[in-house]
């Protein structure tokens, strides 16, 4: 895996609440993809092996715990607690029709 230069190593991705090592600039490698397609880069990525109920579930306990003060803290809680809700549903859907 390549590492754009200046990136330090243990850089971690700036994509609220990611975490992950960053790949290129200051994105990991799943959010700097976003960006690149030009999709929003402020939305969690998907984890794999953890079901769509926990990541339901960290979201909204996330959503809860952000500060009502912090007016970007808050928007990015609540918007990442709609995208789980989203997937969720989603989810649910595929296996009722399935
Ligand atoms: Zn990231």
């Amino acid at each position: 895996m390549s590492r754009a230069p200046g990136a330090p190593d243990g850089a971690r991705c700036d994509a609220a609440g990611c975490g992950r090592r960053v790949y290129c600039g200051s994105l990991c490698r799943g959010h700097y993809r976003r960006k690149r397609c030009g999709l929003p880069v402020d939305v969690p990525l998907r984890r794999w092996g953890r079901s769509g109920w926990e990541a339901l579930a960290d979201a909204m306990l996330a959503y809860a715990d952000a500060s009502a003060e912090d007016r970007e803290e808050f928007r990015r809680a609540s918007h990442n607690a709609r995208v789980a809700a989203v997937r969720y549903a989603r989810a649910l859907a595929d296996k009722v029709t399935k």
